[in-house]
């Protein structure tokens, strides 16, 4: 009888947590992926490219965006364009969106993934820091947004906001990045309930990351976190399986929606093990 159940709880769980993901629904999606010279972005690059996806990269660093372009090409994309921006200038993400309207003539996901560079150490009370992040990871992901939605509205398409652990639980040592995440956050799921309420088919997946092995986070967090860090290409793979079957959110690790669910059942203690993760002394 208990062999009987555990079949059925592993069927039941296999059930529903069963791979929906469709490839060829992402062949030939035309694709506008920001932060995509290094790191999570880079990877999601070649994996829209292998699935034949229509591409437009965006970052600042004009080398870069050209080798991941070639290696977009061999891998099988059917079409990749760059186009160097940095976003913390306001002007930025109109350029950037008209520019993708005119090599794709068209846009089916929208992804929303760079972030600008912060110090992972305790806040030191740079006002002007913290106003330039929100620019960057922030307002300008607002602004992108807003020149794509009518683009995506025609074409029933999909935005995708990478966040982070950090934007559903607070931590240390990323006081504004922190803010910025929360910001998105409040931001795209308030929208999301605008956009049904209006009928607007264009789905909004955020998405939460918890530590992955970029370069970037793997030199900012060496000898300040005991945690381990997850592969940048299965984060990059979940974050568009997550947009093409038009999930709410998507958790990477898989693990990290319990963490969300329980988030605020006994605050104290959590804040003490979130805490005892973080190497204070050599901060
Ligand atoms: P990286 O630092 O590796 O890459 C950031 C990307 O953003 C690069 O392509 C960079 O290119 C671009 N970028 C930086 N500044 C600007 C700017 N001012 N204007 C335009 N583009 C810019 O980051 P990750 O790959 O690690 O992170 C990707 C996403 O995943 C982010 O949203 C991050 O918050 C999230 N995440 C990452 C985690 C991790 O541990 N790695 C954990 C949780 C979430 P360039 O310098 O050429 O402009």
């Amino acid at each position: 009888k208990a062999l009987c159940t555990a079949g059925i709880l592993v069927g039941l769980l296999a059930f529903f947590w069963r791979d929906t993901f469709d490839p060829d629904s992402i062949s030939g999606a035309r694709v506008l992926l920001t932060g995509a010279s290094a790191g999570i972005g880079e990877q999601m690059a070649y994996h829209y490219s292998r699935f034949g996806a229509e591409i437009v990269l965006t970052a600042r660093r004009e080398t870069l965006l050209q080798k991941v372009t070639e290696k977009c090409l061999q891998l099988g994309a059917k079409k990749v364009f760059y186009i160097q921006a940095d976003m913390s200038s306001p002007q930025a993400p109109e350029k950037v969106v008209q520019f993708a309207l005119q090599k794709l003539g068209g846009l089916d996901h929208l992804v929303l993934n760079h972030i600008g560079r912060t110090p992972f150490q305790m806040w030191d009370g740079d006002v002007e820091h913290t106003r330039w992040l929100m620019q960057v990871n922030f307002l300008s992901y607002v602004a992108l947004a807003s020149a794509a939605l009518p683009i995506l509205a025609e074409s029933k398409g999909s935005l995708i906001v990478v966040s982070s652990l950090t934007g559903k639980i607070s931590t240390p040592f990323t006081v504004s990045y922190s803010a910025t995440k929360f910001a998105l956050d409040g931001f795209f799921s308030s929208l999301r309930h605008e956009l049904a309420m209006q009928k607007q088919d264009v789905c909004i997946t955020l998405c939460i990351l918890g530590l992955i092995d970029t370069e970037m986070a793997l030199e900012k967090t060496r000898d300040k976190v005991y945690m381990s860090a997850y592969p940048a290409a299965e984060a990059a793979l979940t974050i568009i399986k997550g947009g093409a079957t038009r999930a709410r959110e998507v958790f990477y690790p898989w693990w990290l929606e319990l963490l969300c669910h329980v988030r605020d059942w006994f605050p104290d203690q959590r804040d003490v093990v979130i805490q005892s993760f973080y190497n204070y002394t050599s901060a």
